[in-house]
């Protein structure tokens, strides 16, 4: 039986994102709503335009034009109590960002500024949002390469980031968005522009640090292996929806959604057999002009006349599982 941790750090309702283009508006996000435990690696998944970057960068509003969120709430569960982060001002939510939620992008490169070495930028962090003074920061930055397994960090602190390998790059963007120690740490795609041997150890950086600093950690990749090694739980995505939510070993042995088996069926399951990989026939929808009912459907071996036309309800399976399909619903 698995057991389910209770204290939430933020909650997502009914989360709508477009985006007001010249060919129509995309509806990215329709209608997300998840929750994430404490010291739990929450995993939204799914093929390349899903909406899982959109809905992690939309937890603290940082959806740039011409994106909007067009309807939801986001609770986030501060030490000094819950707040709706649709509700708050920039000022408030320059507060949280970096400090209380944290992100690591998948572009490490883009995430330093080249005018400064890496310890000047661990230690910015701090100072920014007032958690130590110059002084105490710079000597917290080498604390800090050391925790992300840099090596001569005494070295490395004073180093631009040109000067280092895409893999150290990243582990100082971790070590960034580390410094304030975040009450939710957001990882999007985190490994994807490394090579393989060194996403294997930023990898196993990530599960040590939530591990050693029991952080919370909301993981997003297209990766079902990644998925399977990482986490507690997990969301899978399709067309700006979620159509299957549950305890990871739960749905790797027994996907519910169509969408979820195509997916496990087109990567060699890290949790069963290995069987003849079979990709999804068919792509994925437009979303300006998303299709009616189940948004899977024009792709879904058991599609039935329902689907066409209405949308399935997220139908609760007990045991922590969720499933959006019409074929559970009674
Ligand atoms: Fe397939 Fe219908 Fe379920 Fe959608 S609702 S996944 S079309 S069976």
């Amino acid at each position: 039986m698995t057991i389910f941790p209770t204290k939430k750090v933020i909650e997502v309702k009914d989360l709508h994102v477009h985006f007001y283009t010249y060919a129509g508006v995309v509806k990215a996000i329709s209608g997300v709503s998840f929750e994430i435990y404490e010291g739990e690696t929450f995993c939204l998944v799914g093929e390349t335009g899903c909406g899982k970057s959109v809905t992690s960068r939309a937890l603290t509003r940082l959806i740039e034009s011409p994106g909007r969120i067009v309807k939801g709430r986001i609770i986030f569960y501060r030490d000094s109590g819950p707040v709706d982060i649709m509700t708050l001002s920039e000022e408030e939510l320059r507060e949280i960002r970096g400090r209380e939620i944290a992100y690591i992008f998948q572009d490490p490169t883009a995430a330093l500024d080249p005018l400064y070495t890496v310890g000047y930028q661990i230690a910015e962090t701090m100072v920014a949002h007032r958690t130590a003074d110059w002084r105490e920061a710079f000597r917290k930055a080498i604390n800090i390469l050391k925790s992300v397994i840099m090596p001569d960090p005494e070295r490395r602190v004073k180093n631009y980031p040109h000067e280092l390998s895409g893999g150290m790059r990243q582990r100082v963007v971790i070590g960034v968005s580390l410094s304030n120690r975040p009450k939710l740490l957001i990882a999007d795609e985190p490994t994807t522009n490394l090579d393989v041997t060194i996403q294997a150890q930023i990898l196993d950086l990530l599960r040590k640090l939530k591990k050693n600093e029991q952080m919370t950690l909301l993981l997003i990749t297209h990766n079902m292996g990644v998925v399977a090694e990482m986490c507690t739980r997990v969301a899978v995505m399709y067309a700006g929806k979620i159509v299957e939510l549950g305890p990871v070993i739960d749905v790797f042995k027994d996907p519910r959604h169509p969408y979820t088996r195509g997916l496990l069926r087109a990567v060699p399951n890290p949790l069963g057999k290995v069987e003849r990989l079979e990709s999804i026939p068919g792509t994925v929808p437009n979303l300006i002009y998303p299709p009616p009912g189940c948004r899977f459907h024009p792709r879904c071996p058991y599609m039935m006349e329902v689907c066409k036309s209405k949308e399935p309800p997220m139908v609760d399976l007990g045991e922590g599982r969720k499933v959006a399909c019409w074929l559970y619903v009674k």
